[in-house]
C-alpha cells in the first residue's frame, strides 16, 4: 500500500521549537507570556489595518466571544451562512440565540447578499431584527464583502467574519479577518498554519481586545482577591502553543503560495476533463486556496472519483454539508436557493497540504484520471 495522502496535514516551518524552548527556559508554561504577546503582534502586523488580536484556545471560542461582545443574548436571531463547518453555527446556540441559515451564491460559494437582505427584511417586519451576520470565507475564498457590508450598514447589524479558513486571503487588497466588526481565525491542525489547536479574535479597537482577554481569563475584576462581576471563560491561548504560532508566522506567505501552487497544478492537469470544473477568483478577490475543490457533473461522478482515491489511500472529502440539512439544526429557519445543496452533491475537496510532494500530487491526478 502507498503511504497515506491526507487532505491537509500540519506543516512546521522549523523555528517553532526555538520559541517553545524559550518558554521552557523561562518557565513560561502558562496561558500568558512573551510568546502570546509575540504571536498577537505577528498577527496584527500581518493582517494590518490597525487590527487588535486576542489569541484564544480555538476559533470556536473566538466566535463565542464575538457573539458575547456584540451583546447577542437568549432568543436573539443571528443570520449565519449555511454552507460551512458546524463550528461556525454552534456558538450561536451557546448564547441561547437562534441561527437562521442563509444559502450561498455561486461566484464565491459564500453568503448570498440577496437572501441575506430578504431574511433581514422579513425579520424586521416580524419584530425580530437580527443581532448579527455571521459570514464565512469558505475554503479561503473571500465572500462578497462589499455587498454584505452595505447591507450591514443599511440595517445597522454588525458582521462577524469567520476567516478560520482564510488567513492570507484578501478582499480588494485588504486581508480577510478585519473586514467585519469582529473577525475570527483558527489554528487547528488542518488549517493553513497550525498551533496544534488554537484560534484568535480580531478586533478593531484595543478596548474590545482587552474585554475579550478579560472574558477569556475568567472575568477577574481588578482586586487583590478573586472577585467576579461577570461570567468568565477559560479560553486564553497558552504560551507554549503561541510559540508554535510564532514559528508558523515566519512561513505564512510561503504556505499561501504553496497552497495556491497546488490549485494551479490540479487545474493544469485536470481542466481538459469535460466533467470537472474549478472555482475561479472573481475580480479583486485573492484566495489562499486553503483547500483545492473540484465540481463534477454529478453526484455519481463525484463518488466515483472519491472512491477511486480512497482505494489508493488518498483522503478526499465531499464539500461541507450545509447547516440547514444537518439533523442538529433541522428546527431552525433557512433561506435557500439550491446552491449549497448542489455543491454538496457534486463537490470534492482534494488533498491540499503545503507539504505535498510533486509525486503525491501526481498520485492524486492519476487516481482521478483512472475513472474520468
Ligand atoms: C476550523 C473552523 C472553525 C473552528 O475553528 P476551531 O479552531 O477548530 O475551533 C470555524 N469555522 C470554520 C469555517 C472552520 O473551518
Amino acid at each position: 500500500m502507498h503511504k497515506k495522502i491526507w487532505l491537509s496535514s500540519p506543516h512546521m516551518g522549523g523555528t517553532e521549537q526555538k520559541y517553545i524552548q524559550e518558554a521552557f527556559d523561562e518557565n513560561w508554561i502558562a496561558p500568558l507570556g512573551p510568546n502570546v504577546k509575540g504571536f498577537e503582534k505577528d498577527l496584527e502586523n500581518y493582517i494590518g489595518n490597525t487590527s487588535y488580536v486576542a489569541t484564544l484556545a480555538s476559533g470556536t471560542a473566538a466566535i463565542h466571544l464575538a457573539l458575547i461582545l456584540l451583546g447577542v443574548k437568549k432568543n436573539d436571531v443571528v443570520l449565519c451562512q449555511s454552507f460551512t463547518f458546524s463550528a461556525t453555527a454552534n456558538p450561536i446556540t451557546y448564547v441561547g440565540a437562534r441561527p437562521i441559515f442563509i444559502d450561498s451564491e455561486s461566484d464565491t460559494w459564500n453568503m448570498d447578499p440577496i437572501l441575506l437582505e430578504k431574511a433581514i427584511k422579513d425579520h424586521i417586519k416580524k419584530g425580530t431584527k437580527p443581532k448579527a451576520i455571521l459570514v464565512v470565507h469558505l475554503y479561503g475564498m473571500p465572500a462578497k464583502m462589499q455587498e454584505i457590508i452595505t447591507i450591514s450598514k443599511r440595517y445597522n447589524i454588525p458582521i462577524i467574519e469567520d476567516a478560520a479558513e482564510a488567513l492570507g486571503s484578501q478582499y480588494k487588497n485588504q486581508k480577510c479577518g478585519i473586514l467585519g466588526h469582529f473577525g475570527i481565525l483558527s489554528f487547528n491542525g488542518n488549517k493553513i498554519i497550525t498551533t496544534s489547536g488554537g484560534g484568535a479574535l480580531v478586533c478593531k479597537s484595543d478596548k474590545d481586545k482587552l474585554k475579550a482577554i478579560f472574558l477569556a481569563t475568567q472575568a477577574r475584576d481588578n482586586a487583590p482577591h478573586y472577585q467576579h462581576s461577570e461570567i468568565g471563560y477559560n479560553y486564553r491561548m497558552s504560551n507554549i502553543v503561541a510559540g508554535i504560532g510564532r514559528g508558523q508566522m515566519e512561513v505564512i506567505n510561503k504556505r499561501v503560495s504553496q497552497r495556491r501552487g497546488n490549485f494551479e497544478f490540479y487545474k493544469k492537469k485536470l481542466s481538459s476533463l469535460p466533467n470537472i470544473t474549478f472555482i475561479e477568483e472573481p475580480e479583486g478577490l485573492f484566495s489562499n486556496r486553503w483547500l483545492t475543490t473540484i465540481l463534477s457533473d454529478s453526484y455519481e461522478t463525484r463518488e466515483k472519483i472519491r472512491r477511486a482515491l480512497d482505494k489508493e489511500n488518498i483522503e478526499a472529502r465531499p464539500l461541507w454539508k450545509p447547516m440547514h440539512l444537518q439533523p442538529v439544526f433541522k428546527t431552525y429557519e433557512s433561506y435557500t436557493n439550491g446552491v449549497s445543496e448542489d455543491l454538496f452533491q457534486r463537490g470534492l475537496c482534494l488533498p491540499s497540504g503545503s507539504n505535498l510532494t510533486q509525486d503525491d500530487l501526481q498520485r492524486v491526478i492519476n487516481g482521478i484520471l483512472s475513472v474520468t
